[in-house]
């Protein structure tokens, strides 16, 4: 998180609706995640949820999975710019602060 810039840790940090969590995945139960319900369009929920088979990626790919995650969380999962999907959005936002997806997991 140290390696986004200022302005968005801060916007991360001032929203008490931000927050990290580790899934909690077994094989055969599935997993729980409590979170806000969403609400109405910048209002929702803005939890990211990191995966614990991160762990058996290769570092470089794991930091941009997070960084990608961290820039929808930025962006309450809108738009960027001229950007309207919001994958593409969030791969770009991501790829500005450092973090390019890697060709290879
Ligand atoms: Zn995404």
């Amino acid at each position: 998180m140290r390696s986004l810039p200022e302005h968005v840790q801060q916007d991360f940090l001032s929203d008490p609706r931000f927050r990290i969590s580790i899934d909690n995945y077994v094989a055969g139960q599935g997993w729980t995640l409590w979170m806000a319900t969403p609400g109405p369009p910048g209002n929702g929920s803005r939890c990211v949820v990191l995966r614990l088979k991160l762990t058996y990626c290769s570092e470089q790919f794991a930091n941009y999975v997070i960084a990608h995650e961290f820039a929808h969380a930025f962006l309450r999962n809108g738009p960027w710019g001229d950007i309207s999907d919001v994958e593409e959005a969030a791969d770009a936002l991501a790829a500005t602060w450092g973090f390019v997806r890697p060709a290879d997991p």
